[in-house]
């Protein structure tokens, strides 16, 4: 029966493993996405029990990779490039340079040839986004400078990639692979160009499409999806979105002949001129999130696991590369450009690692026959166990940082617990977030001399709190060691102005632990959030959309006088 239907047997088996495999490894704190190059793996033809269909998964993740490099140029940030680009740009630099110099070395030992150790090294440079983004966004850093800078940084070497994507295969036609054929630039061929010309009107051909992108991206796109939107049907926005993001990158792909991926990437570019556009783009989101899954999975059933018994050394220098060297050279440059060490260590930390483009850069280079299929195994196994490590490191880092910054502390406190001191306040007020909603509660509490303490988690909010002498710690208010330096068991009140429902039911359910007789107000966006707080402990919710309403009906009332009389 299966074989009847290879397509839909293929997307159960790999959805399917992934789920569980992605389950299993979010349950041992390791990023999902290990879990579904695993699914992969016994999916594979390399490990035993049913065999997926390895062309229809290769064509599966084709979708996964368009979708996924859809979205990257949908979050591609010109102006948080630029707030960090004094930093972010030399960094990423002369981190690319030294783990291609690197990864080139180690190709040149094995006995590969130049440009396969160009590809291999490049492929080692580049760190996985979606991994970054969710190591930031689990400690709450993507707020923060050292987020914004490591995020920066990562668009840098995202550039940098896309840069190697398009000239690849020009480059490849001439190192004797098969690029010519994939190059298919009639004009270059025509003319008898040289590896200068090809690069030069690949560059002015890039130049065009950004010259058309601006047109299209902020005029016609916005017009089409305002057009649609007055249908009133959803459904039919959603796949005008869909419909027009694979149109200009199918099309850019046949007009510039660069890769699908690329085009992809352009689509979401041009989505992105627009901000109205931007927000609708995101509706397509839930629909890359599982085809990237199959990429992920596609991916794992190319990894020969035995490879890395049968030849340990190549694969610990290639973890060496990526997950020493490349550390080092930021810790390094960071540094260099006088930020503290903690900021340095997260961008270290963060970027330890490579993902999705590395995958992407290792197919085109087998494809253009750049690659020995041996780097590519080398790549994925690199990627596997940098994730899986990942966790790891921050650890580290965590552990370093409290040990480096312990001397200048006043109190010595046990190397495992962060040592936050507590407050000297009591009958105090606990604020926790100080965002549309805390700042104000904040401001009013401050202009009535109540003692109070903030707790957030911008690292730049804290410091503006502190030059005004308002008490603030930095930090999530969820983990216990930032909670007990508010000092709950004396406080008066604690208010919870932060959005995330779960996490404020964590702080409720702890505080309440605290302390019985704390008054815990707290803020949600929904009657289940009222019900879910409520239930853990909170005194009083306010809920946000009732307010909003409240305030309506009050400015409703107080015109209706002339309405009625009008009307009357
Ligand atoms: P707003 O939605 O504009 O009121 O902003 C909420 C604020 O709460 C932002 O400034 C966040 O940085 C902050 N915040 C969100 N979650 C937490 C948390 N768990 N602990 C401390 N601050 C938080």
């Amino acid at each position: 029966m299966p074989h009847d239907t290879p397509l839909i047997a293929t997307i159960v088996a790999g959805l399917g493993l992934a789920f569980v495999f992605g389950t299993i490894a979010q349950r041992f704190r390791i990023p999902p996405l290990v879990g579904y190059l695993l699914a992969g793996v016994a999916v594979g033809p390399f490990t035993p029990g049913f065999v997926a269909d390895q062309a229809l998964a290769t064509e599966l993740a084709e979708l996964g990779i368009i979708l996924l490099m859809f979205g990257v140029g949908l979050h591609f940030s010109l102006n948080d490039l630029l707030s960090v680009r004094a930093i972010a740009v030399p960094g990423a630099v002369v981190q690319i340079a030294v783990a291609t110099l690197m990864g080139l070395g180690l190709a040149l030992l094995m006995g590969w040839t130049i440009g396969a150790g160009l590809v291999f090294g490049l492929a080692l440079s580049v760190a996985s986004t979606v991994v970054l983004l969710r190591a930031l966004q689990e400690r709450r850093l993507m707020d923060t400078e050292r987020g914004k800078i490591a995020v920066g940084w990562l668009i840098v070497e995202d550039l940098a990639m896309v840069l190697a994507l398009v000239l690849f295969p020009a480059v490849a036609s001439f190192q004797g692979g098969n690029g010519v054929a994939l190059v298919s630039d009639p004009l270059a061929v025509r003319f008898g160009f040289g590896l200068t010309g090809v690069l030069v009107l690949t560059l002015i051909k890039i130049a065009v499409f950004i010259a058309l992108m601006l047109v299209v991206g902020r005029r016609l796109i916005p017009w089409i999806l305002h057009y649609i939107a007055h249908t009133g049907s959803r459904e039919l926005f959603r796949l005008t979105v869909l419909a027009i993001a694979l149109c200009i990158a199918f099309g850019s792909t046949k007009l510039f002949g660069v890769s699908l991926a690329l085009g992809a990437f352009f689509a979401g570019m041009m989505l992105r001129e627009s901000p109205l556009s931007q927000r609708a783009a995101q509706e397509t989101l839930p629909l890359r999130d599982a085809f990237a899954v199959l990429f992920f999975v596609s991916v794992g059933m190319l990894f020969d696991p035995l490879s890395v018994i049968r030849e340990p050394w190549p694969l610990i220098a290639t973890l060496f590369v990526i997950v020493v060297s490349k550390s080092l050279a930021a810790l390094l440059i960071v540094l260099v450009f006088r930020h503290p060490l903690t900021t340095a260590l997260t961008i270290s930390a963060s970027l330890a690692q490579i993902g999705e483009f590395s995958f992407i850069l290792a197919e085109l280079g087998v494809a253009l026959n750049l690659l020995p299929k041996a780097g590519r195994d080398l790549i994925l196994a690199g990627a596997i166990f940098s994730i899986m490590l990942n966790p790891l490191v921050f650890a580290a880092i965590d552990w370093l940082t409290s040990r480096l910054e312990k001397p200048q502390a006043s109190s010595p406190a046990p190397a495992t617990s962060e040592p936050i001191p507590i407050t000297g306040l009591t009958d105090h007020t606990i604020l926790v977030g100080y965002g549309r909603v805390g700042s104000l509660v904040g401001d009013a509490l401050h202009q009535r001399n109540a003692p109070f303490l903030a707790v957030e988690t911008s690292d730049d909010t804290v410091a503006k709190l502190k030059e005004r002498g308002i008490e603030a710690l930095m930090g999530n208010a969820v983990r216990a060691s930032v909670l007990r330096a508010t000092n709950p068991a004396a406080a008066r009140a604690l208010v919870i102005a932060i959005p995330e429902a779960f996490e404020a039911g964590q702080i409720v359910e702890q505080a309440r632990a605290a302390n019985a007789d704390l008054q815990i107000i707290a803020r949600a966006h929904s009657d289940a959030e009222v019900d879910h707080l409520k239930g853990l402990g909170a005194d009083i919710v306010i809920m946000g959309e009732r307010e909003i309403a409240r305030g309506m009906i009050e400015e409703l009332e107080r015109r209706q006088p002339d309405a009625s009389t009008q009307a009357a």
